[in-house]
């Protein structure tokens, strides 16, 4: 390993810079993103790397068997018969891939170029699909095209934050202690938090809007009417610069504040005070994630908040836009590479011939080659194991058995697969229990790539120790399936890089151009896209729209108009209550990695269930009482914890344990599978529960925590 190493932190879309010195990690003071900034997780990447670690390809015949170790040549042999067979006999769209916002920009690339380019299915889906694809389709049907159109640099730029449906101080803590810093030493900067839980962001802000699960849109719509009715809109912007305002003004009008305010549960005072703030303003910068995207009304949420910027003219400026934060490390990366099931290469669509068109072009295959057909998300691909449509199940470095909603139903889709491939570091995963065959990947710190951050800053992660045991990266493994299928001209990579270069040149004169960037470029700092060949390289500091033309056939931008619809599970006298799910400050995701860490085990020893005192009381239900969680699909048993920080309709479960850390705690069996009909983002964050004291009844205890693989190896 190299004295010093440059690196990103593969944990969550925050992107933070990290150096290695001598194996321990530190911030990387030159990161832009980041500034030397970095949180426990980051601090602590290098105690998972080796641990529980897949070491070589095994396969097993049936999911009751024990798998046994095989070589690279009999598991890809296998595969490729498989592939073979599958499209012989019930076509290309029997395979279905699913991968994951951990992939480098690399691996999805080539995972595109086999599926959607030699096989001819667009059946590759990402898990970022239950993170951000309402962002993205928002995105596109605003301004025509997806991309963050802000910077980090708009955190200490903007004089009015509004934060919705992000808990940031702990699920993106370094944009937030960005935020905050600004926030706490100018009085003319005020910030709005809007979010049913009290949590530590919302400890931080001015103004907190409790609002009830679901009502995003009526609060939105209502902030416009008051907007509208005060004269507080940028007209010359709307005229100059937008499509729909009539239409949009229309559907305001059934927003009047007493109505908003009953829909969102909150005062008309609270709300004529975010209106005001935000009309008092000259930067107004809102900040998203899951709070808004899971929901069966994702893309219109977006848009209704996008909305707001559009008629105030709040966009294209310093410290002003809508702002979407990313969960995954390179879920922006993903986007880029085409990654979804209705994504190709470049911010193109499946749907849009001429897009097909240049990238049949590109890649040399025939016209015609790639379908038009978006492929299945991930939902899809569970329906379509229902009902035996799927041949070959591949997924890749990520978890669906614990992160998906309606686990029992996953589960015993999953179980229908007749061949499922599990490409992963880690060894086991809830997931594992349903493979057919492993192969052992690579992992950050083995393998050279790119990923890209919220703000479209792409850094390079380089390799800096050898991979353990047989483990072979993503792309390679994509591109060694599609060599022996017959393709190998598609695939003439020698090195991560190669890839890379292939992918820059696809995107260029694209929105996300990035022909200017290379893996060489990137080892002196990370870049900022867009980046045309020819043009300077900036790490920071870039802003799109500026000029407010947007990529739609006339350049203006599209008002979304979309009435608030609320929630699909509305609570009942069955089900009385909200279960709300999210992540704690330690935990990443289903604790693949953090699991295995000691000290973030220690932060976050057990699941919990957070409910408010009144709920609790009205069942009886003391701090720390076992209680049951029940939905229409699942149930789940946990430790109570009695608080004030949740609202008395709403309870909230994280997402993290799933059964090899805990017995019966995993959020998704209750979660509601119903999704937005555009971005197919499932509704993760609301579904009806009831909750039951079951302490007094001995019995095994669930939520229970299975014996820690941190603790095993202390
Ligand atoms: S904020 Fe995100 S990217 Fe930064 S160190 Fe923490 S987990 Fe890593």
């Amino acid at each position: 390993m190299p004295a010093t190493v440059k690196t990103l932190c593969p944990y969550c879309g925050v992107g933070c810079g990290l150096e290695l010195v001598q194996q321990k990690v530190r911030g990387d003071r030159q990161h832009p993103s980041s500034q030397g900034m970095i949180c426990v997780k980051g601090g602590t990447i290098m105690e998972s790397v080796t641990r529980d670690r897949l070491l070589y390809p095994m396969m097993r015949d049936s999911l009751e068997g024990e798998f046994q170790r095989v070589s690279w040549d009999q598991a890809l042999d296998r595969i490729v018969e498989r592939i073979q067979v599958v499209r012989s006999h019930h076509g290309a769209d029997g395979i279905c891939v699913y991968g994951s916002g951990q992939f480098q920009t690399e691996d999805y690339y080539v995972a595109q170029k086999l599926l959607k380019g030699c096989l001819g299915t667009n059946n590759f889906d990402a898990n970022s699909r239950l993170c951000m694809s309402s962002a993205v389709s928002g995105y596109i049907a605003s301004f025509g095209s997806d991309g963050p159109p802000c910077c980090y640099d708009d955190l200490e730029a903007t004089n009015l934050a509004v934060i919705v449906g992000s808990n940031t101080a702990e699920c993106h803590p370094i944009i937030f202690n960005r935020l905050r810093k600004h926030h706490k030493s100018r009085d003319d900067v005020r910030l709005i938090v809007i979010d049913p839980r009290y949590t530590p962001t919302a400890e931080a802000a001015d103004l907190h809007l409790a609002i009830a699960p679901g009502s995003d849109i009526a609060l939105f719509h209502g902030i416009a009417h008051l907007l509208h009715q005060w004269q507080a809109l940028d007209h010359a912007f709307i005229a100059q610069h937008t499509q729909g305002w009539a239409d949009l003004l229309t559907i305001l009008q059934a927003y009047p504040p007493p109505h908003v305010a009953n829909l969102c549960q909150i005062s008309t005072d609270d709300l004529h005070t975010a209106a005001r703030w935000w009309q008092e303003s000259d930067r107004v910068l809102s900040l998203w994630s899951m709070g808004i995207n899971q929901s069966v009304q994702g893309t219109a949420k977006v848009q209704s908040l996008i909305n707001l910027h559009l008629m105030t003219g709040q966009i294209g400026k310093d410290g002003a836009g809508p702002f979407s934060l990313t969960g995954q490390p390179n879920a922006m990366g993903g986007r880029e590479a085409g990654g979804l099931a209705h994504l190709l290469p470049g911010y193109r669509l499946v749907s849009n011939s001429e897009h097909r068109a240049e990238v049949e072009q590109f890649w040399g295959l025939p016209p015609g080659a790639i379908s038009s057909q978006p492929g299945h998300a991930i939902w899809d691909m569970i329906r379509a194991l229902e009902q035996d449509q799927v041949g070959l199940f591949w997924i890749a470095a990520t978890n669906p058995a614990v992160s998906l909603p309606d686990l029992d139903r996953v589960n015993r889709a999953l179980r229908r697969s007749p061949l499922t491939v599990y490409q992963e570091a880690y060894h086991p995963t809830e997931t594992t229990a349903f493979a057919h065959i492993l192969l052992p990947a690579t992992q950050w710190s083995e393998k050279t790539g790119v990923m890209t951050n919220s703000e479209r800053v792409v850094t390079l992660c380089p390799a800096f120790q050898p991979p353990l045991g047989e483990a072979r990266d993503d792309w390679q493994i994509f591109a060694e399936v599609g060599k022996r299928l017959g393709y190998a001209d598609f695939f003439p990579f020698q090195n991560s890089s190669d890839v890379y270069a292939e992918f820059a040149r696809l995107t260029h004169g694209r929105p996300c151009d990035q022909s200017g960037i290379s893996h060489h470029a990137l080892t002196d700092r990370p870049i900022q896209w867009p980046c045309p060949a020819g043009t300077a390289p900036r790490s920071h500091g870039l802003r799109l729209y500026r000029d407010h033309q947007f990529p739609t056939p006339d350049r203006r931008a599209r008002f979304g108009l979309a009435h608030h619809h609320g929630l699909h599970e509305p609570p009942n006298s069955e089900y009385p209550l909200i279960a709300t799910t999210g992540r704690l400050y330690g935990h990443w995701h289903t604790m693949t990695r953090t699991g295995r860490i000691a000290k973030i085990q220690k932060m976050h020893p057990e699941p919990l269930l957070e409910i408010h005192p009144r709920a609790a009381a009205a069942r009886q239900i003391n701090d720390g009482d076992r209680v049951e969680i029940r939905s229409r699909r699942g149930k789940i048993i946990l430790p109570a914890k009695v608080t004030k920080a949740i609202s008395p309709q709403v309870v909230f479960v994280p997402m993290h344990w799933g059964a090899l850390w805990a017995d019966n705690a995993a959020a998704n069996a209750l979660t509601d599978p119903a999704a937005c009909p555009i971005s197919k983002q499932p509704e993760l964050k609301a579904c009806a529960v009831q909750v039951t004291n079951i302490s007094l009844i001995p019995a095994r205890c669930s939520g229970e925590v299975v014996a820690s693989h941190a603790d095993s190896q202390e």
